[in-house]
């Protein structure tokens, strides 16, 4: 698992204490503080494709959007770069994200067709 049982229980607390977010940066560092800034900005997003019922989630960054697929993978270049490559870092900031995100209910639901989801495929396998 990305975060510890008690990391997930100290992000579903309605709000952060100082106390919390400062361990979260020591641990996390600017990761953790682009994170939040997504999910606040509601750059965490939720597909429901039907009637294939699949699920996909996305986080939006700055220049496009990314397929995160939870604990696992980020089409993005950091986790190309730093997680797979490196292996300096567990994860990128939008799968943070995407944890924060879905720990904390702060994520917006898309509700599309599959046909809508060949679509995008095309799109978010495109590297930036
Ligand atoms: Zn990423």
């Amino acid at each position: 698992m990305l975060l510890s049982l008690k990391e997930i229980r100290t992000l579903s607390k309605e709000v952060l204490e100082q106390s919390d977010i400062e361990y979260f940066q020591d641990k996390y560092g600017k990761r953790f503080v682009r994170a939040m800034r997504a999910v606040e900005e509601g750059k965490v997003r939720k597909y429901h494709f039907s009637p294939s019922r699949v699920i996909r989630w996305t986080v939006v960054g700055r220049s496009k959007e990314y397929l995160v697929i939870p604990e696992v993978f980020c089409s993005c270049r950091d986790f190309y770069q730093s997680v797979v490559i490196q292996r300096n870092s567990k994860m990128c900031y939008h799968l943070l994200a995407q944890k924060i995100g879905e720990i904390r209910g702060q994520f917006t639901v898309l509700n599309m067709t599959d046909a809508d989801r060949r679509r995008l495929y095309h799109v978010w396998r495109k590297v930036s």
